[in-house]
This record gives C-alpha cells, sequence and structure tokens, in this order.
C-alpha cells in the first residue's frame, strides 16, 4: 500500500486538482462493492479494506487493476497497519446477516466497537469525514411505526441479535463522542433493509434465501407467521443517500434513516418471489428467530429534507433485477442451490 493516494487530476484553469481519496472499510461487501464502483466513477481513489470474511473479491473483481482502487486485506478490530491519507471514510465492515452475525457474535461487537474506534481515530488525525453505516436495527423490536430518527430503540441487550444491535448502538455513541470532544466529522446512516445483485448465494437474509429457492424448486421458509414486515431498498438508491449524506456540511452528523417506506409482511414478500420466479415451489413455515423484529418501517422526513432523497425503485423492479442476478448466480455456481436448500 503506498503511503499517500496523491493523484492528481487538472481543473479548467490548469491548476491541479487532487481527487478525492475515500477509503470504504467493507468494500468487498454487498452495500460496499457497490459503492466502490459509485465513487470510482465519481472520479474518487477508493482504498477498499475488508477481511473477506462475509465479503467476496468477486464483488470487486472488475475494479483491480485500476489505478484508482486498491485492495487493502484487514481486519479493522485492528489499528490500521499502514499510513493512509484520506479525506472521506466510509466504514460498512460488519456482517450485515443474522445468520453471519450470530455465528461470531464476540467478534461481531468487536467489529462495530473497536473498528469505529480504530477508524475514527484515523479520521480524526486526517481531518477526514468519516460516515458510519449503522441500522435499523438500532430501533430494536420498535414500539412505533414508523420508525423516526428520534425514537430510542427497544433492544433485547443480551439475547442472540444484540452483538450486531448493541455494537452497532455502541458505535454510534463513540462517533457523537469523538465529535463532542474531538471535532471528527461524523455522518451516521440508519440503514434499513436492503437487497439487490451482489448479494451471496449463502448470505442467509430472506432475499437471497428465498430467491434461490424458488429458483432452484426447493421449498421457500418463511420464519414465523409470516405477518412480521420490511421494508426494501435496492442497493443503489441506499448508495446515492450515502454519498448525498457525506457530501452535507459538517453540521449534519444525523443520524439519516436510509430506506425505501413500502412495508411488506414477509408473507407478502415470498408470494411476490414466487410469482416474479415462475416457480412452483412450497412456501413452507420455520420458526421466527428470537427477538425477530415484528415491524420496520423507515421515517425518512429527514432523509428528505437533508439529501434531497427518495427511493423510486419499486419493489417488483429491483426484485427483476436482482432475481436476473441470481439466475446467473445459480448457472455459475450450481452447487449454491443446495446451499439454501
Ligand atoms: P456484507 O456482509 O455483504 O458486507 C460487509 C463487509 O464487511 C464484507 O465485505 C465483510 O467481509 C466485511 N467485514 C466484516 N467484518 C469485518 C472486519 N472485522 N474487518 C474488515 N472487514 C470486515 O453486508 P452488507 O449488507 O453489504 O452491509 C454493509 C454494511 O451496511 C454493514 O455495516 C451493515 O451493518 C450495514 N447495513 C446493511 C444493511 C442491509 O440491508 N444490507 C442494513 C443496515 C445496515
Ligand atoms: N426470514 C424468513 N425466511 C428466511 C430468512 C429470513 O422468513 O429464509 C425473515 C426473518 O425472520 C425476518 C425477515 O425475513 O423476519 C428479514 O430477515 P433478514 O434476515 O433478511 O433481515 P433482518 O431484517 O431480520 O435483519
Amino acid at each position: 500500500m503506498q503511503r499517500a493516494m496523491t493523484h492528481a487530476r487538472m481543473t479548467r484553469g490548469g491548476a491541479p486538482r487532487r481527487s478525492l481519496r475515500v477509503l470504504v472499510t467493507g468494500g468487498a461487501g454487498f452495500v460496499g462493492s457497490h459503492l466502490c464502483d459509485r465513487l470510482i466513477e465519481r472520479g474518487a481513489h477508493v482504498v477498499c479494506l475488508d477481511n473477506l470474511s462475509t465479503g467476496r473479491r468477486q464483488n470487486i473483481e472488475h475494479l483491480i487493476g485500476n489505478p484508482r482502487f486498491s485492495l487493502l486485506l484487514h481486519d479493522v478490530v485492528e489499528p490500521i497497519p499502514v499510513p493512509l491519507e484520506v479525506d472521506e471514510i466510509y466504514n460498512l465492515a460488519c456482517p450485515a446477516s443474522p445468520p453471519a452475525y450470530s455465528a461470531a457474535p464476540i467478534h461481531t461487537t468487536m467489529t462495530s466497537v473497536l473498528g469505529a474506534r480504530n477508524l475514527l481515530e484515523l479520521a480524526t488525525e486526517q481531518n477526514a469525514k468519516i460516515l458510519q453505516a449503522s441500522t435499523s436495527e438500532i430501533y430494536g423490536d420498535p414500539e412505533v411505526s414508523p420508525q423516526p430518527e428520534t425514537y430510542w430503540g427497544h433492544v433485547d441487550p443480551i439475547g442472540p441479535r444484540a452483538c450486531y444491535d448493541e455494537g452497532k448502538r455502541c458505535a454510534e455513541s463513540l462517533f457523537f463522542d469523538h465529535a463532542r470532544i474531538l471535532g471528527t466529522r461524523i455522518k451516521i446512516a440508519r440503514i434499513f433493509n436492503t437487497y439487490g445483485p451482489r448479494m451471496s448465494t449463502d448470505d442467509g437474509r430472506v432475499t437471497s434465501n428465498l430467491i434461490v429457492q424458488a429458483l432452484s424448486g426447493t421449498d421457500m421458509t418463511v420464519y414465523g407467521d409470516g405477518s412480521q414486515t420490511r421494508s426494501f431498498c435496492y442497493v443503489d438508491e441506499t448508495v446515492e443517500a450515502l454519498i448525498r449524506l457525506m457530501a452535507t456540511p459538517d453540521a449534519v452528523a444525523g443520524p439519516v434513516n436510509i430506506g425505501n417506506p413500502d412495508e411488506r409482511t414477509i408473507n407478502d414478500f415470498a408470494a411476490i418471489v414466487r410469482r416474479m420466479t415462475g416457480s412452483r415451489s412450497q412456501i413452507i413455515y420455520r420458526p421466527l428467530p428470537v427477538d425477530d423484529p415484528r415491524r420496520r418501517c423507515p421515517d425518512i422526513g429527514q432523509a428528505v429534507r437533508l439529501l434531497d432523497w427518495l427511493p423510486n425503485v419499486g419493489l417488483e423492479e429491483g426484485l427483476a433485477r436482482t432475481i436476473a442476478y441470481f439466475r446467473d448466480e445459480l448457472v455459475r455456481l450450481p452447487m449454491a442451490r443446495e446451499a439454501v436448500a
């Protein structure tokens, strides 16, 4: 890793204008890899830092060799191993799928807490802006719906989801303390369920499970009675909102909800996937995981006002693109069919 990302480009008047130097942690993951793409397209130099635990080289393969992209294999739990000069940091490093984070709960908490601390130190030292990919899980199993940013949440602090929920809550707290005490330039995005191409076939979240099952003709698993709700946002729209939040003035720290308020029951979602894939799979019911939130729907008033952002990719349009991606994945990886059967 070279010390400085100092590549310059010329402005129209001939004076050199330095490209934005951006660190994306978790950049080989589902959302992070789309973010790397958009930032590169907009002229930035991007360092993608990832330990490839739930992310995949495949997601960023097309960027390898691009002179404005580099990959740093590293775990954010450990201090950043090389000197980096950065203008902006997007901190996305953290497993996001319930089966993935509950498989390694202690490391998940450490990833959120120590990862935030290590990256906040880098941001503070460099006077860089830093954006935390926080989550709707901050609200736990909410007693109000839709959830505004002012809602403090209803989180089980000792249950199997706590490693993720409380880790992310502590990270938000660390971010705000760094801003208050050290003047760190922070942004907090509370992301709601995001879906789209580049999710792994074995990711374990509802979108990938149901689509892979439907395309493979195996039983489609709905947990609980399927009356719980989620609000699904297409990945390109989530990424656009993150970039817009990063571009806001320093006074805007958030938290800002980012999600599509089109709330659906999981039963409806499964039925749409089944219809759109033309599948003859049966929908079967499995026990609801402990602490699975009953409702989730973002109040996005802040995002609309502060970011001039409103998601407009409808669920069926986004699912059509996502189903097409998974069809290709299943041709590429025939074994994936068995993984979620
Ligand atoms: P993902 O699992 O595909 O991506 C996470 C990435 O972080 C992976 O590339 C993984 O290898 C990397 N990573 C995990 N632990 C790490 C560590 N200790 N050090 C370095 N890298 C590490 O998940 P995603 O859906 O792309 O989520 C990205 C971020 O957005 C996460 O922080 C997640 O909490 C947040 N988020 C996502 C959603 C969503 O619906 N996708 C919703 C809310 C919040
Ligand atoms: N779910 C389901 N079938 C699956 C996977 C998940 O019914 O194969 C449910 C899960 O219990 C939850 C919702 O779908 O109510 C969304 O789950 P996901 O793991 O995608 O994300 P969460 O919002 O719970 O973090």
